[in-house]
């Protein structure tokens, strides 16, 4: 069957295999055709062979975190054949630490967890793939044509978990919410937070290409100018830039008790002229928080499955700009200016 394989920490070693072999039965019970693979930052940073392991005793890693299937037999009885599935990316680690003990993997403390087409565990970029039951999210069968979303979901679907873990801390009445960054990340965080009806301002640097009309589908408020023009002070943020400039805005911007949840990673390296002692007294004085928020467990993806069912699909759909068949898949890892999300089509 077909696969697509990275030789981590090797530039240039992108390949589509033919003749790769079926799924392990270890992999889990439950049998799944592929039909979709999202790609997102990850993918390209391991195949520029930033990052990426291969599992134990090989040199190749397929990759493909970002999955949607259709089982093709389940002798569990979990899911039906013919169901859409996707599977949860990471693994608890072995030890396990005392967060991937209770399923909270999202949390992991020792780093020795495993993650689909990143690290240690085969992804999801071939014909068929296997997944154990408890890793296995079953998808509303409306939701063929964007399921495969669900990944990308997840993520936020965690950030918003814990937004209102923190915010009910104490009397907490959020109404604005600013997300920086409007890729697939920001404009997911942006949907959930108009399912919560909250009202909702996005902060990109295009002026031009599809972000702002997606912002505007979702009811929400398109901004263009730094953090700093803006005429309000955000309840909550949900930062998925990354950039450092951006990040240490948000944090000074928030509101009296506001939360700012840090979703973009920043490659490091730059440094900038900032006033810790200013910002110390801005999160002290007004009750501020400032975290970070990664992955999903299992109760996030099935939060982010409700929230993929209850968005408007053709919404959903165009978060999609190219669907590449699998056998141009070098076209669908050659990022393009407009990009949203690029999938890769394994059923075309
Ligand atoms: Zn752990």
């Amino acid at each position: 069957m077909r696969a697509v394989t990275v030789n981590p920490g090797v530039t240039d070693s992108l390949r589509l295999t033919e003749d790769h072999p079926e799924p392990a039965s270890e992999e889990g019970a439950i049998l799944v055709e592929s039909l979709a693979i999202g790609i997102c930052g990850t993918d390209h940073e391991i195949i520029a062979g930033h990052y990426g392991d291969a599992p134990p005793g090989t040199d190749r890693l397929v990759l493909g975190h970002e999955s949607l299937g259709r089982v093709l037999e389940d002798p569990t009885g979990t899911l039906q054949p013919g169901d859409l599935v996707a599977g949860i990316v990471r693994h608890p680690d072995p030890v396990p630490c005392p967060n991937c003990a209770v399923g909270e993997w999202d949390m992991c403390r020792n780093g020795l967890y495993t993650e689909h087409g990143i690290k240690a565990l085969p992804g999801f970029a071939r014909d068929r793939w296997r997944v154990q039951p408890r890793f296995a999210v079953g998808l509303d069968p409306a939701l063929a044509e964007v399921g495969v979303l669900l990944e990308p979901t997840s993520v936020v679907a965690k950030a918003w978990d814990h937004i209102e873990r923190i915010g009910h801390r104490a009397e907490w009445q959020p109404r604005t919410v600013l997300v920086t960054g409007a890729g697939p990340i920001g404009l997911l965080a942006a949907l959930l937070a108009t399912q919560r009806g909250l009202a909702v301002h996005v902060l990109d640097l295009a002026s031009t290409g599809p972000k702002p009309e997606l912002v505007a589908a979702l009811g929400a408020t398109y901004h263009c100018v730094p953090v700093n023009d803006l005429d309000f002070e955000p309840d909550v943020v949900v930062e998925c830039t990354g950039a450092p400039v951006v990040v240490l805005d948000v944090m000074c911007k928030a509101a009296p008790t506001g939360i700012v949840c840090l979703a973009g990673v920043s490659s490091g390296g730059r440094t900038i002229d900032f006033d810790a002692g200013a910002l110390n007294r801005a999160l002290v004085l007004e009750n501020n928080v400032v975290f970070g928020s990664v992955n999903a467990n299992r109760r996030h993806w099935d939060l982010a499955a409700e929230a993929l069912a209850r968005a408007d699909r053709s919404w959903l759909s165009s978060l999609i700009s190219r669907r590449v068949p699998v056998a141009e898949y070098t076209a669908a890892y050659t990022p393009q200016p407009d990009d949203i999300k690029v999938v890769l089509d394994f059923a075309a």
